[in-house]
C-alpha cells in the first residue's frame, strides 16, 4: 500500500507553486459522440487541481495523451475543454521552451503526447525535454500512473514533484478498500488475463469474486463447459483450471444470440453457436442476495454484458440500479474502468456514485500490486 507523503502532496505544499511554472499531466483520454464530449469525468478528475493551479502558478503547461481510434490530435478538443472549464486555453504543437513561454496565457495545452517518440517507450531523454518546459511537476493523472511512460515514470525523478487533490483521493479510496476485511468484488468486462492477479489475490484474502461477462465465459469454459462461440481468453485456460473455490461466484444462465435470434439458455443447455451476451435473472438474483446480504465493501470494475448494444445492457443496469439503492443507504461501493464509467456515463447515472475510480487498468494494477510505475 502506498503511504502519501506529506510534503509530496499539492494540497499541503502550494506555496511551493507560487508564481511557478506549472507541468501538470492530467488524463483527458475523451472521446467524441457526435461532436459532443463524453467521458467528462476525465475532465471532472482534474478540475479542482487546475482551479486551483490557475490561482497561484504563474503558467500552467497541460499534457496529456489521446489514445482514439478517430481523434489524434487535442487541437480540434480544446474548445470543449475550454468551455467545461471556463478559461482560455491554448493549444501548443511544440515542445520548444521559448515558444511556450512566448503565449501570453495561463494555461497552454501541449498535443498529445504519445505522438512524440520517447513517451510511451519511456525514453529519459524524452522526460529531460520536458521538464525544461517548467518548475515543477504535478500529477493528476493516477489513471495512467501504472504505465512506465516517459511523462509518469521519470518526470517526478528528474524535477520537484506534487501529486493532485484527485490523484490523492484515489489512492486514498483504493487504500481503504486494501484495509477491509470484508469485500465484495465484482468483475466483468472482456478480458480476464489483465484482472487474474487480483482475482487470486482477493480470494487468497477471503473476498467473494463475482464474475460476469467475458471473464466467467473463460472460466467456464476452463472448467469444462460448452460455451458456444462466446468470448473467451484461450491463452489462460489452464491458469484458470487451478483456481477452484467457493468464494468465486460465476453466473449460471444468460442470454445469448444465435443465428440473429435472442435465446434465453440455462449453463448446460448453451449450444455450439451460441454467444453468450448478457447474464440472465436466475444468477442476478443470486447476485443481488448476495450483494444486500451483508456488512461487505463492494468494488465492482466491467460491464456484465456487452454493453455496447441495448438489447444486452439489462444485467448490468440492474447491477447498477441496486449499486445506487446501496450507495442512498450509506454502503461502501467503489466503481472504476474505462467502459464501465462510459456505461453510467451513456445512461446519465455516473452522479448517483460517490466513489468512482477514473482508473480502470490503474485501479487494478494498484488494487492487486499495491504499487504503481513509480515510487512517490
Ligand atoms: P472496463 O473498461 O470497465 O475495465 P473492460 O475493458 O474490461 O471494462 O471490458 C469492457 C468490454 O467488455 C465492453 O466492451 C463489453 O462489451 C465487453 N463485454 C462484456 N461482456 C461481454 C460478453 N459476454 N461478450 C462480449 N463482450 C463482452
Ligand atoms: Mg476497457
Amino acid at each position: 500500500m502506498i503511504r502519501l507523503i506529506k510534503n509530496k502532496l499539492l494540497k499541503n505544499n502550494l506555496y511551493k507553486i507560487k508564481n511557478k511554472n506549472v507541468i501538470l499531466r492530467v488524463d483527458f483520454n475523451i472521446d467524441l459522440q457526435k461532436e459532443r464530449l463524453i467521458s467528462k469525468y476525465r475532465l471532472n478528475a482534474a478540475k479542482d487541481t487546475i482551479q486551483k493551479l490557475t490561482q497561484i502558478a504563474k503558467k500552467i503547461i497541460i499534457i496529456s495523451h489521446l489514445e482514439n481510434k478517430k481523434i489524434k490530435s487535442f487541437k480540434k478538443i480544446i474548445p470543449l475543454i475550454e468551455k467545461f472549464f471556463k478559461q482560455k486555453i491554448i493549444f501548443c504543437n511544440s515542445l520548444n521552451k521559448d515558444a511556450i513561454q512566448k503565449i501570453k496565457n495561463k494555461i497552454v495545452f501541449i498535443e498529445n503526447i504519445r505522438l512524440w517518440p520517447g513517451e510511451k517507450s519511456n525514453e529519459l531523454k524524452f522526460a529531460k525535454q520536458i521538464k525544461e518546459l517548467g518548475d515543477v511537476f504535478v500529477n493528476e493523472a493516477f489513471s495512467v500512473s501504472h504505465r512506465r511512460h516517459s511523462s509518469i515514470y521519470w518526470l517526478p525523478k528528474l524535477m520537484p514533484t506534487f501529486y493532485g487533490l484527485n490523484f490523492e483521493k484515489e489512492i486514498k479510496l483504493l487504500n481503504a478498500i486494501l484495509k477491509q476485511k470484508k469485500i465484495i468484488l465484482i468483475l466483468g468486462g472482456a478480458k480476464i488475463s489483465t484482472k487474474l492477479p487480483l482475482i487470486k489475490k482477493f480470494l487468497q484474502r477471503k473476498a467473494s469474486v463475482i464474475l460476469g461477462g467475458g471473464l466467467a465465459n473463460t472460466v467456464w469454459k476452463a472448467y469444462g463447459i460448452n460455451v458456444g462461440k462466446s468470448l473467451i481468453e484461450k491463452y489462460v485456460l489452464s491458469d484458470i483450471k487451478k483456481i477452484k473455490s467457493e468464494r468465486l461466484i460465476l453466473p449460471t444462465d444468460f442470454y445469448v444470440l444465435n443465428n440473429k435470434k435472442i435465446f434465453y439458455r440455462r449453463l448446460n443447455e448453451i449450444r455450439n453457436k451460441d454467444i453468450i451476451l448478457d447474464i440472465g435473472n436466475e444468477s442476478l438474483n443470486l447476485i443481488k442476495r448476495k450483494l444486500l446480504d451483508n456488512k461487505h465493501y463492494i468494488v465492482w470494475n466491467g460491464p456484465l454484458g456487452y454493453v455496447e448494444n441495448k438489447q444486452f445492457q439489462n444485467g448490468t443496469l440492474q447491477l447498477t440500479n441496486l449499486l445506487i439503492k446501496l450507495t442512498k443507504e450509506n454502503k461502501n461501493i467503489v466503481v472504476g474502468g474505462g467502459d464501465t464509467i462510459a456505461f453510467l456515463e451513456n445512461n446519465r447515472l455516473i452522479k448517483k456514485f460517490k466513489n468512482i475510480s477514473t482508473g480502470g487498468g490503474a485501479m487494478l494494477y494498484y488494487l492487486a500490486f499495491e504499487r504503481l510505475a513509480f515510487k512517490i
